[in-house]
């Protein structure tokens, strides 16, 4: 089956003596999709805050290729090619779009080498790149603040791609897009799985459909089924945890 590009196994995260995680274990593989639903409250972001280390747990290990992450910084775990997408923006208004990745492609790099000469070429080249994979080209000197919403989300999107993670993590990407906006997200998900590994995060149903990947069902802090789409979907315990009987 080959070695996960990312083990979560057996994580506990309490907040005020709250279980928020409580034993929870996921693999993934690299260059690969993984969906994560789950009830609101079920612990989803809170397992993306623990892989991105924002969150500390309190037992069990994390483990991206093959060296043990847990309760590293924050930064030196996005040092090693992990990087979040927030459900909220975060990209900055009264800078275009192009200066948006520009900044995202930079972050990324200069901490280790800001002086190289080859670095401003190879910003330009990443940030061109990014541009053309977002479907964002031709609006790459508008000012972020007048995209759409779904644009928005796309630079977004980009901007955690031009920082060459390997293991991109999105906190429910398609929030609030129309269905042709949300069918082009899927879509780009699709592309970038050819060279990232995705974890993402989302409750429309027609969107995760579309991914055509495996699901993973978080309840209770804690991995409750994996599967397709299509056995989640006729799974009668799963269908009991969302109607919360
Ligand atoms: P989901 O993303 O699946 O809706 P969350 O991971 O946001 O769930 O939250 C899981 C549980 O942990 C919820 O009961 C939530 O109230 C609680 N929780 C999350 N973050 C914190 C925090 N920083 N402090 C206290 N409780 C929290
Ligand atoms: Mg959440």
């Amino acid at each position: 089956m080959g070695t996960p590009l990312l083990s979560v196994e057996n994580v506990t995260v309490s907040f005020n003596g709250f279980n928020a995680l409580d034993g929870m274990s996921l693999h993934l593989m690299p260059t690969s999709i993984r969906v994560l639903i789950g009830p609101n409250g079920a612990g989803k972001s809170t397992l993306l805050d623990t892989i991105i280390g924002h969150v500390r747990p309190s037992a069990g290990r994390v483990v991206f290729k093959g060296h043990e992450i847990t309760r590293m910084d924050e930064y030196k775990i996005v040092r090693r090619g992990i990087c979040r997408k927030f459900q909220a923006p975060g990209i900055l208004d009264n800078l275009t779009v192009a200066e948006n990745l520009n900044l995202a492609a930079r972050r990324h790099r200069e901490c280790w080498r800001s002086f190289s000469v080859g670095l401003n070429k190879e910003v330009r080249a990443q940030v061109e790149r990014v541009l053309t994979l977002v479907g964002l080209n031709d609006r790459k000197h508008a000012l972020a603040g007048q995209l759409s919403h779904g644009q928005k989300q796309w630079l977004e999107i980009g901007m955690v791609v031009a920082s060459d993670a390997e293991l991109l993590l999105l906190d429910e990407p398609a929030a609030g897009m129309s269905h042709d906006e949300s069918a082009q997200t899927a879509a780009l998900i699709r592309e970038l799985a050819k060279q990232h590994s995705l974890l993402v995060i989302d409750h429309d149903m027609a969107f995760v459909d579309q991914l055509d990947a495996p699901v993973s069902v978080m309840h209770m802090g804690r991995m409750l089924r994996e599967g397709t789409l299509e056995e989640i979907r006729n799974d009668p315990q799963i269908a009991a945890v969302y109607l919360g009987r």
